[in-house]
């Protein structure tokens, strides 16, 4: 497949810059996948010829190759699917993806590819630590795709997958069929005092559709969440708190079809018996075989000891709560609570802050602080083939004044967009055949959009977001590594890849940085210094019971995975962490293991520690700004060399090291989250 040559097939297939996304239609779509996926074929029995050399050049190259083309081929089609989605183009992307997942497994699958990759793992001597770094995890990635194992067993390992994945399925359609079957209505307006106008709303809206008067609450996250935070009646909140702790559980009201416990014990041992299989001591060994942290025993004495930082400040927080209260709270007051006290001591809302922050500023600020501590140079160009008119593109120029690479945003929310805001590959690095050839990203937002009188102006959260994903930008366009597997954040363990985007945030958190990315959209006044005050000391509230919980959902999960083994029940572990750590009594029917999603439905099982683990990377990180100075270049430039110019071509903690001088600690999280106060 040469860089133009089937071009006539597709505009999918025209491989010369980034893709032609105005000219691709949901038609252009399988043509291109189908001749792509041909061509891997072939390239993958070229490469296991009897003639053909074992080695790099001759094996793990023409792969690498194949991968990133595949990549280019279809990352516009998922981006399409995300950004300008059609009834047509969703079928046509369903249909593809499952012939692309199916094409990845084949290829795992694949014993002569796999021999011939150990075989350069451990014959090839003259192999660079980037090339044996991208060998080591193929490896891995080839073993857990069940290839090392005789055919019996290999069959017993397929079936265990395909289990999984039909119960892991199952678990999420409980959850939200459980959910949706749930509702309350009311026609008496004095119990619903303190829920903000907009879900009020949404509520009267719903009761309009279901031919009712008055109000209808479903149990969706934004309006429980709105009901648990303003409802000022304690009896419509233990409602409402009840349906959702007992959400795909016997211990409320819910119908018991939707019952998550004999799923969850379906799940458990098949997760067991495929990490057997592959030679793991258990489903925590399996899932930390790629993953920054060593051991679960590590993962377990690192969620502890942040537990034992984070009581003091947690009790303290709730004994603050309880204050304000006059009484012991229970756990469907602790919400409510939290939004009186955080009004009463910061008085800030996104409203008052947003005209100080108009997106262009921010952009603008944004960038300049990029640009002073990385030594890099971003400028606005003409966005080659936009698929929509928000569409703005950008380049950024390394320290050489060379072009690192180029990434396109979308920033505003519309119809046929998919909520929330991430970072997406359009197209990843590959200097084997292209040395030249830089990367180009997509960082998409949902933020509001200009109107008649106003431009776009930011909350202070979007504004962390921008800074966030912008962290994820700067990580998949400053690498230097050649090889596409493990440039950018291709090979970075998912304990790890979250550092460069929380490092970011931290820009936005700054008396130093504010005046660069904010200022009055009118008058360009800064923001005044008293609401400054209150919005950087707002960082830290509650922080103490924030951190107590991820770390009860993140030992949940480590111990069922590393426990199972030894016959003891998930709810057993429940109880005990919950004892171990919560400082707020859980409610009696509490089932929230039922509706755990992340862990027995999506990819976090013995994985949830990441999000704390990343934080205390990315604190740390920071902290060697603030010892210098938080625009410090020299830092920078060296966060740039270690970290993000890196991508996955060294293990996390050794290129960590290098940027510290030393192991990470978690004393920058502590002091950033306020527990170290007396
Ligand atoms: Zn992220």
């Amino acid at each position: 497949m040469d860089q133009n040559f089937d071009r006539a097939i597709s505009p999918l297939l025209d491989l010369s810059d980034v893709p032609a996304f105005d000219q691709i239609t949901a038609d252009s779509v399988e043509p291109a996948l189908n001749r792509a996926l041909t061509y891997g074929r072939e390239t993958i029995a070229n490469v296991l010829q009897d003639n053909q050399p074992t080695d790099f050049e001759h094996v793990v190259a023409p792969l690498e190759i194949m991968g990133h083309r595949l990549e280019r081929v279809w990352a516009p089609v998922s981006h399409l699917n995300a950004v300008k989605n059609s009834d047509d183009l969703r079928d046509v992307y369903n249909r593809c993806l499952e012939k692309l997942t199916q094409y990845w497994s084949e290829v795992g699958q694949n014993q002569e590819l796999y021999k011939a990759y150990l075989k350069i793992r451990d014959e090839q001597h003259n192999l660079d630590p980037a090339q044996q770094r991208l060998l080591d995890l193929a490896v891995i990635n080839f073993e857990l795709e069940g290839v090392g194992l005789a055919d019996e067993q290999r069959r017993e390992y397929a079936d265990i997958k395909i289990e999984l994945s039909a119960l892991q399925s199952k678990f999420e359609e409980n959850v939200l069929d459980c959910s949706n079957a749930w509702s309350f209505h009311t026609e008496d307006k004095s119990r619903l005092g303190g829920i903000p106008e907009n879900a009020l709303n949404r509520a009267a809206g719903e009761a309009v559709q279901r031919k009712l008067d008055g109000w209808c609450f479903t149990l969706d996250f934004p309006t429980y969440n709105a009901v648990m935070s303003h409802a000022s009646d304690s009896t419509l909140r233990k409602l409402f708190h009840d349906a959702w702790v007992t959400r795909a559980s016997t211990a409320g009201d819910h119908d018991p079809k939707y019952d998550n416990t004999p799923v969850i014990e379906q799940i458990l041992p098949l997760r067991q018996q495929a990490a057997e299989l592959l030679g793991y001591a258990d489903y925590a060994e399996y899932s930390l075989a790629r993953k920054m942290a060593e051991s679960g025993s590590e993962v377990e004495a690192f969620l502890r000891d942040l537990a034992a930082r984070s009581k003091n400040a947690a009790l303290r927080e709730l004994a603050d709560l309880e204050n304000l209260a006059g009484t012991r709270l229970q756990p469907w007051d602790i919400s409510y609570y939290s939004e009186r006290l955080r009004e009463a001591r910061f008085e800030i809302s996104d409203e008052l802050l947003r005209p100080y922050f108009p997106l262009e500023k921010a952009l603008a600020g944004l960038f300049s602080i990029a640009e002073r501590i990385f030594a890099i140079s971003i400028r606005e160009i003409p966005p080659v083939h936009a698929w929509h008119d928000d569409v703005r593109m950008y380049q950024i120029d390394g320290p050489d004044g060379q072009r690192a690479g180029r990434f396109y945003t979308d920033l505003f929310a519309r119809q046929k967009k998919r909520g929330g805001a991430w970072m997406g590959e359009c197209v990843g690095h590959n200097r084997l055949d292209n040395p030249g050839g830089a990367a180009v990203a997509f960082l998409v937002c949902n933020f509001m959009p200009a109107d008649a009188d106003k431009p776009a102006l930011l909350t202070h959260d979007e504004i962390v977001t921008l800074f966030h994903e912008f962290g994820h930008t700067l990580h998949m366009l400053l690498s230097k590594v050649p090889y596409p597997g493990v440039a950018g954040i291709n090979g970075v363990p998912w304990d790890a890849v979250e550092l460069p985007s929380q490092f970011m945030e931290n820009f936005a958190w700054q008396k130093e940085t504010l005046p660069l990315i904010s200022g009055h959209y009118e008058s360009g006044e800064p923001i005044p210094g008293d609401m400054v005050d209150r919005l950087l000391g707002s960082r830290t509230f509650n922080a103490g019971l924030q951190s107590l919980r991820q770390i009860e959902f993140a030992l949940f999960d480590m111990r069922i995975h590393r426990e199972h083994k030894s016959g003891v029940s998930f709810t057993t572990i429940l109880d005990d962490v919950r004892k171990e750590i919560a400082v707020i009594p859980g409610a009696a029917n509490n089932r929230f293991a039922n509706a755990f999603s992340h862990v027995f439905a999506g990819g976090y099982a013995a994985g949830y520690y990441s999000y704390k683990w990343a934080e205390v990377l990315s604190a740390d990180a920071f902290s060697a700004f603030e010892e210098t100075a938080i625009l410090d270049d020299d830092t920078g430039n060296r966060f740039r060399s270690s970290v993000l110019e890196r991508g996955g071509a060294v293990d996390a903690m050794t290129a960590f090291t290098e940027f510290r001088g030393r192991a990470p600690t978690i004393d920058a999280l502590v002091r950033h989250n306020g527990l170290n106060q007396p």
